[in-house]
């Protein structure tokens, strides 16, 4: 696969070569540090993605996840520059696609009564926990070890993969995130016993979890395991927080609240909730816990402050409006989900022909694959980390591999599929990872 970065991406290499010089580490988003060197994107449209250098790559990245539809979807987008030139961008006060926004996701999750916007999933998190402790008083927040909610300095703890220790968060004093504790994945037993310990020394105000496990379900867990934290957060007097910034609107309408019909006491967005455009997150609830989120500055007694410049701003409030009455007229989840569930058998077939040590599963649209097996094995050994701590290299380099076959993915190890895909996309991405 070098080859082909030698050959075929020569305008990206000298691009990123030269970014470098005004950019740290060249590239500003943190999917972009691909390896071998980041590629530079002309633009995204539908099921594909193309570099500068005119190749067209199959794109299973999706801009990490906010485009069920399919990339610069144009009917949302006439829609959106519609409201733009009558509204601006920006109003710094008050306008309808803010009502129309709240109203439409509650229409599709009834238990999120009231919405607030906020400006990213990272955000909306940051204002969940805030939220939680303001409306319980308590003080202690669990999650997940190895689920990602954002980089917020209380919630960025633990990161990704905790057992390797290859991310360290610099930057954050011990005390910040001390009163962040971590149960072990889809480990009920684990999550029982902190929220004891945290009895002791100013209790849980929030357990937040991925309902289908951290990180989109790489790291899986039981069918039943929500339900059983929502049971536990009720033993213990503790708010349940649901972390919906990739499984809202994707895994169906209803997030995946609706699918394991499970209430969360607050629920966090992100991504497809601006379709695709900026200032992608909120936080949503019941009208008694969204009423401890003061507007502005008036924030008083049992009043958990929230501001943002932009946030609410028409352009994000129009994009995630339509984007979501699209996706329900279309249907698009469930297109999304069986392109996904096409991939995944396809993949499937593929690892049992060549009698492969992969593993890949899915959840409707996002499908993971691992060419080392140990994001799925560490569900049953934590310490498989230390046992192969070359895999994040195996990983990169089929990302690579599969890139240099005109598929892009997150990372070499997951696939967000959309709307847009189709059985051209699906083969060509099985002839890739046969190759
Ligand atoms: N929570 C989850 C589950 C996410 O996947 C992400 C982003 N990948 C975030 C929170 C943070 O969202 P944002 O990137 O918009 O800050």
């Amino acid at each position: 696969y070098m080859k082909y970065f030698d050959e075929k991406c020569q305008g990206s290499k000298k691009m990123i070569e030269e970014a470098k010089k005004v950019i740290p580490g060249g590239v500003q988003h943190n999917l972009a540090f691909n390896y071998p060197f980041p590629l530079v994107v002309e633009k995204a449209e539908g099921a594909y993605l193309y570099d500068i250098d005119g190749n067209r790559y199959v794109d299973y990245l999706q801009a990490g996840g906010p485009t069920l539809l399919g990339s610069n979807y144009e009917p949302v987008n006439q829609k959106v520059w519609e409201v733009v030139k009558e509204s601006g961008p920006v109003t710094g006060l008050f306008h309808p696609y803010e009502k129309m926004l709240a109203e439409k996701i509650h229409e599709c999750m009834p238990w999120v009564e009231m919405y607030r916007c906020l400006a990213s999933g990272t955000e909306a998190d940051m204002v969940a926990i805030r939220i939680a402790r303001t409306y319980t008083g308590k003080k202690n927040i669990v999650k997940a070890g190895g689920a990602y909610h954002g980089w917020s300095d209380q919630l960025v703890y633990s990161l990704h993969i905790p057992y390797t220790q290859t991310f360290e968060a610099h930057g954050i004093p011990k005390e910040v995130s001390a009163n962040t504790k971590e149960f072990y994945p889809g480990d009920i037993n684990s999550l029982r016993k902190i929220l004891e310990e945290n009895e002791k020394d100013g209790g849980t105000a929030a357990v937040i979890i991925e309902p289908f496990g951290p990180e989109s379900g790489t790291r899986p867990v039981a069918m039943d395991f929500a339900a059983k934290v929502r049971e536990l957060c009720d033993e213990f007097q503790t708010l349940l927080i649901f972390d919906e910034v990739v499984t809202a609107f994707r895994v169906g309408p209803g997030g995946a609240q609706g699918f394991f019909n499970v209430k969360p006491d607050l629920t966090v967005f992100g991504k497809i909730v601006s379709g695709g455009y900026p200032m992608a997150g909120g936080v949503g609830g019941s009208e008694e816990i969204m009423s401890c989120v003061a507007a502005g500055v008036k924030a008083g007694k049992k009043k958990a402050y929230v501001g943002g410049t932009l946030t609410a701003n028409p352009l994000s409030c129009a994009a995630g409006y339509f984007a979501i009455d699209e996706i329900i007229k279309q249907d698009a989840a469930r297109k999304a989900g069986e392109n996904g569930d096409k991939l995944c058998d396809g993949i499937q077939k593929l690892i049992d022909k060549y009698d492969l040590p992969f593993v890949t599963w899915n959840t409707g649209s996002i499908v993971h694959f691992e060419v080392s097996g140990v994001m799925y094995l560490s569900v049953q050994d934590p310490d498989i980390f230390k046992k192969i701590p070359e895999r994040q290299h195996y990983i990169e380099e089929f990302g690579a591999a599969l890139t240099a076959n005109g598929v892009i993915t997150l990372a070499g190890s997951r696939i967000y599929t959309s709307m847009a895909d189709n059985d051209d996309t699906i083969a060509q991405t099985l002839a890739a990872f046969e190759d």
